[in-house]
């Protein structure tokens, strides 16, 4: 479970979010370049939010190593 306490800042207001407990592994981004960016450190964050491409961000909750990756 991502640390709702450590959302990355850049989130873009809304329930899915990255944590700052993100390794930069590049997964998630390239899941969907369109719901997460990656920050100066490669961190990543969501920059998006698409209810449309659901499936592709539950697929990145589940694929995140380090469990970064949630919603509310
Ligand atoms: S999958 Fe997880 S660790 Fe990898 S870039 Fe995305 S948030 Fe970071």
């Amino acid at each position: 479970m991502p640390d709702p306490a450590k959302k990355h800042p850049q989130n873009a207001p809304g329930p899915w979010y990255v944590d700052l407990n993100c390794i930069s592994c590049d997964t998630c981004t390239d899941i969907s370049p369109e719901i997460f960016g990656r920050d100066a450190e490669r961190k990543a964050y969501v920059k998006e939010h698409r209810p449309e491409e659901a499936s592709l961000f539950v697929f990145a909750v589940e694929s995140c190593p380090v469990e970064a990756v949630g919603g509310e």
